[in-house]
């Protein structure tokens, strides 16, 4: 029998899914790369393009589509802060009628489907790190909710889904995530401050920069991602999916200075609203269902992502909102 798989790529143009189409296309999987370029565009795959196991789709994941696929990754979804609040009632409709569609797509294929979810519904986590058990605390009311409660919702459906009609699901906890094909104006930290940094302006910390993130790199988290859909259908999730290496932003700062040799200034704004002090992941279930552990470490995924984006020409990125 064949291993070559048919598999769909929600979001497929995004960073991760980029990283994500590039693994299984090289595996010589049939890929179809579904993407509507709110936050990303088609350089991140267009060196993909002439192959004949891959194709390119621009749909919106809010509307249904007919494709017969054997697996799908759900990632279509904007992630960063600035982009997810521009619109945040889509950005609700993203995660929960896009979800929808991706399991009704999987139920009538009887395809395997995972869910791209997150951290963030662990909220401003009061447990440190977060394991998988911890239910979270997120306020529903504020401007991060359209996404927290999207993605929880979203997390929702898959279980429904998976118990109700008997889909096979899976479901991974994404924790901060950087590398190559970060949208450089997409607001996330790691970006803002390589861009400030190579243009020597100001770095912009949000706050006292006391607030800690643990960066993962992007080739980690796409291995982790990968042994998740190829695991037994016995261990569908969630699992966390983050490196445990913890920094806080002013740390985060003080690295991409020393990296890029820049004269930038740290300087600090406004806290945003119901920003998470502290986010770590607890990844012993990875480590122990899926063997997977991160190997890059920090230091070395921020040189990776400098020289990415000293070879790029930014004035061919679109900023996909003003937020950044
Ligand atoms: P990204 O913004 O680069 O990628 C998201 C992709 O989805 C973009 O290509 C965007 O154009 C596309 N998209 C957005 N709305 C869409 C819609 N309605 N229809 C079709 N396509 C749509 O972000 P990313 O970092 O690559 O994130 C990918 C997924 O991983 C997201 O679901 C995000 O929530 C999740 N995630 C990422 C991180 C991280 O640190 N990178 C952390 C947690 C979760
Ligand atoms: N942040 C910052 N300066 C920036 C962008 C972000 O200090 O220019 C902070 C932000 O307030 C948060 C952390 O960096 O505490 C991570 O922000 P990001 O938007 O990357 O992701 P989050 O984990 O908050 O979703």
């Amino acid at each position: 029998m064949s291993t070559i798989k048919r598999i769909l790529v929600t979001g497929g143009a995004g960073f991760l899914g980029s990283h994500l189409c590039d693994r299984l296309v090289a595996g010589g999987h049939d890929v179809i790369c579904l993407d509507n370029f709110f936050t990303s565009q088609k350089s991140n795959v267009a060196h993909l393009l002439g192959n004949p196991n891959f194709e390119l789709i621009r749909h919106d994941v809010t509307q249904s589509i007919w494709l017969e696929v054997d697996e799908i990754y759900n990632l279509a979804c904007p992630a960063a802060p600035g982009h997810y609040q521009y619109n945040p009632i889509k950005t609700m409709k993203t995660s929960v009628m896009g979800a929808i569609n991706v399991l009704g797509m999987a139920k009538r294929c009887n395809a395997k489907v995972l869910q791209a979810s997150t951290s963030e519904i662990y909220g401003d986590p009061e447990v440190h790190p977060q394991p998988e058990s911890y239910k979270g605390s997120v306020n529903t009311l504020g401007p991060r909710a359209c996404y927290d409660e999207g993605k929880r919702a979203a997390e929702t459906l898959f279980m429904d889904y998976h118990r109700s009609n008997g889909v096979n699901v899976r479901i991974v906890r994404i924790f901060n995530t950087y590398g190559p094909r970060m949208h450089p104006f997409d607001g996330r930290v790691v970006s803002n401050f390589i861009r400030q940094a190579m243009r020597g302006e100001d770095i912009t910390i949000f706050g006292d920069g006391s607030q800690t993130r643990s960066f993962c790199y992007v080739s980690d988290l796409v291995d982790g991602i990968m042994r998740m859909m190829d695991g037994p259908d016995s261990f569908i999730g969630p699992v966390n999916l983050g490196n445990p290496d913890e920094f806080t932003i002013k740390q985060l700062a003080e690295q991409v200075i020393e990296r890029t040799g820049s004269k930038s200034k740290l300087v600090h704004r406004p806290l945003p609203a119901d920003d998470p002090t502290q986010r770590q992941p607890d990844i012993a279930l990875a480590k122990s269902r899926l063997g997977w552990e991160p190997t890059i470490k920090l230091r070395d995924g921020l040189g990776k992502t400098i020289e990415w984006f000293n070879s790029i020409d930014i004035t061919n990125y679109r900023a996909p909102t003003p937020n950044y």
